[in-house]
């Protein structure tokens, strides 16, 4: 096991102890961190070479766009069973869509084209929760594209990126960082783990920079480790932490169950998930 996955769930145990309503839910993040993390994952980054990376970056569209990634086919079902059998802990109608999508490589293959609504509607027409689906799908896939985003890191460093939507995939945030001293803003994508420097005063959904539409949702007592920041144009918002330095991807995972409460409290005032 890596530091970084020990480290995650070390996080994890304290979660839990920390708030005890969320201690089934950490198990079953454990069990599943454990599914996807314990295993290498030895997919590759489609072979693209650093002119083109810098062109298509300098256009808007994120590295992946229109590329393939191949998938080593039995590990990602491996996986993908494993995610299934350990989101039944809390989620029983988890089982059934290991059997329904025996073989989900087309759904991963959608979800890279840019196409998260194909995903929807195959999980609607055999009556399985999309948006569980849709989970299990980018914790499956996360390690493969945690990987291949890092070894195109390089590569996207070529070019500035100052889009609200991941530079690698193409993903909206899943959350953002307020990082170190000087409380840098950096969004995280929750389908590859990249990451990338966003300004404090813009919504990264609408692109918005008006400070009278802009605004902050916390809990009482929490506001200097996690935040919501919230955008009144368009509705949407994206959870923050103040961290010291990078999340690792473990971590990362770890931070989304630690702000669940934010999505609840942001959905009450009529903020949305984009
Ligand atoms: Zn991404
Ligand atoms: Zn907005």
């Amino acid at each position: 096991m890596t530091a970084a996955i020990a480290e995650g769930l070390a996080e994890l145990g304290k979660l839990a102890k920390r708030r005890p309503s969320l201690a089934d839910s950490c198990a079953t993040l454990r069990d599943i961190l454990t599914a996807i993390l314990s295993a290498p994952a030895v997919e590759s980054p489609p072979c693209l070479d650093e002119i083109f990376c810098r062109d298509k970056l300098a256009s808007g569209i994120p590295l992946l766009r229109g590329e393939k990634v191949t998938l080593d086919a039995p590990s990602f079902r491996h996986r993908w069973r494993a995610v299934c059998e350990a989101a039944a802990r809390q989620n029983p109608g988890a089982r059934g869509l290991a059997d329904a999508f025996a073989d989900p490589q087309h759904l991963f293959d959608e979800v890279l084209a840019g196409r998260p609504e194909s995903v929807h509607e195959a999980a609607d027409a055999v009556s399985i929760d999309p948006s569980m689906t849709a989970t299990i799908l980018r914790l499956t896939s996360f390690p493969v594209l945690a990987k291949v985003a890092a070894d195109l890191e390089p590569s996207r460093r070529q070019a500035s990126w100052e889009h609200g939507c991941c530079p690698t995939c193409g993903s909206w945030p899943l959350l953002g960082e307020f990082r170190g001293l000087e409380q840098l803003r950096f969004l995280r994508c929750g389908l590859c783990a990249s990451e990338w420097g966003f300004p404090r005063l813009c919504c990264p959904f609408c692109g918005i920079r008006d400070h009278r539409e802009l605004g902050y949702l916390h809990i009482e007592g929490e506001e200097a480790r996690f935040r919501a920041a919230t955008c009144n144009a368009c509705m949407g918002y994206v959870k923050m932490a103040s961290t010291l330095a990078a999340l690792s991807p473990p971590q990362l995972l770890v931070a989304e169950l630690a702000t669940v409460h934010l999505d609840m409290a942001a959905a009450e005032r009529g903020y949305l998930v984009v």
